[in-house]
């Protein structure tokens, strides 16, 4: 069932040589949003992760994170949370800044979205280097609510971002279909 499902992704992500920079293999979800049986796929798919885990609230990373996200916390019945890069969010926000190699990043949360009572589910396009995600859990933590895991569509597996991971994580899962 799973292999199924994977294969079908699989068939639906284009990779595209040197883009955004040379070396880099981008993985451009767009087919896979264009094609109503893939999309569904992996929305029940990533809902199934969702009840799975006993989330009660999905987080979104920017910008894709939100195209899969959504209709997750739809599907689901719960509530979607985007995390954003910094100074998109008006109210008053929870930071977190992050390394990159070269220079930094920030994202936020809106910190009214997140209380103790929370188990998060973040869900993302492709897990690269794990530190947008990494951020994303801490944001969690520091609000005080659980992580109920980490989903994904893609793990880019020779960038090692699942043992980055693994402190923050902290014993929930990491799934990657
Ligand atoms: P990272 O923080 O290094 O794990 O990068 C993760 C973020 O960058 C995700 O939100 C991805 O959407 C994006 N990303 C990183 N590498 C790629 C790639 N090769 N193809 C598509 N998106 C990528």
């Amino acid at each position: 069932e799973l292999a199924d499902i994977s294969a079908l992704l699989l068939s639906r992500i284009r990779d595209v040589a040197d883009y955004p920079e040379p070396g880099v293999v981008f993985k451009d979800i767009t087919p896979l949003l264009a094609d109503p049986a893939a999309f569904t796929a992996l929305t029940d798919a990533l809902a199934e992760i969702a009840e799975r885990t006993g989330a009660t609230k999905i987080i979104g990373l920017e910008a894709r994170g939100f195209i899969l996200g959504a209709p997750v916390a739809v599907r689901a019945g719960l509530g979607f949370i985007p995390v954003r890069k910094a100074g998109k969010l008006p109210g008053a926000t929870l930071s977190q800044a992050y390394d990159l190699e070269y220079g930094s990043a920030e994202i936020e949360v809106h910190a009214e979205d997140l209380t103790a009572d929370d188990r998060v589910l973040v869900v993302d396009d492709v897990l690269a280097t794990g530190g947008t995600a990494e951020a994303s859990l801490q944001l969690i933590r520091r609000a005080g609510a659980q992580v109920a895991g980490l989903a994904v569509l893609m793990e880019l597996g020779f960038l090692d971002g699942r043992a980055r991971l693994e402190p923050a994580l902290a014993g929930a899962p990491l799934e990657a279909l």
